[in-house]
């Protein structure tokens, strides 16, 4: 599997984009998250975690079914978070459900919230509970993002175009920005277009651009 692009703006969304392509209605994707290690993996690329923390966790997964726990924590994080997005775009069902979802872990996570500066810098982090660090950061980032989401910002690379599902954030002045990424699924788009019209052109039939 490839390295993972980023691209959502935010890491709440980063975390919705790690099943490929983003498809409502279920993970039927590629699963960037599919155990406990790629999750500490993505955590310490995302930033979520420095070393020193990610050492720790890696101790608390250890013992036990940490990890499990964790992974499972994320995972209900990760889909609660897509589906109360896709209402903001637009989608209507599942959004009570899904809020629950999230709000019960935000809850949870904030029970066990402390903040203290980090050992790097001198930046307040949020710390809990080892064991469940990632999934409880991940509920307040969530929360943060849903909280102060701009929706005219908020947009999905477009599936229906070749585009592969994901959420991003088009900062753009203009808000002109369709694609995850110009790289990967722009160009593949155009290129589809220009191989059709190609063959359109080849079978003399005039194709709709
Ligand atoms: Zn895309």
């Amino acid at each position: 599997m490839g390295p993972l692009n980023v691209v959502g703006g935010h890491v709440a969304l980063d975390l919705v984009n790690t099943v490929e392509p983003r498809v409502p209605g279920g993970t039927v994707g590629t699963d960037h998250l599919g155990t406990p290690d790629d999750l500490a993996r993505w955590a310490v690329r995302g930033a979520l975690l420095d070393d020193e923390e990610a050492e720790r966790v890696r101790r608390a997964w250890t013992d036990g079914d940490g990890g499990a726990r964790a992974h499972a924590a994320t995972l209900e994080i990760r889909e609660a978070t897509y589906a109360v997005l896709l209402t903001q775009l637009g989608a209507a069902d599942g959004a009570n459900a899904a809020l629950d979802v999230l709000v019960g872990h935000w809850r949870r996570a904030m029970g066990r919230s402390t903040l203290s500066f980090a050992s790097t810098d001198d930046r307040l982090r949020v710390g809990t509970d080892p064991e469940l660090v990632v999934p409880d950061r991940l509920a307040h980032a969530a929360v943060a993002l849903l909280r102060t989401l701009d929706v005219r910002q908020l947009k999905a690379c477009p599936l229906d175009e070749g585009g592969c599902g994901w959420l991003f954030l088009d900062r753009s002045r203009n808000g002109s920005r369709r694609w995850c990424s110009m790289g990967d699924c722009g160009t593949r788009a155009k290129s589809r277009r220009l191989t059709e019209r190609r063959r359109g052109a080849r079978s003399g039939v005039p194709q709709s651009s």
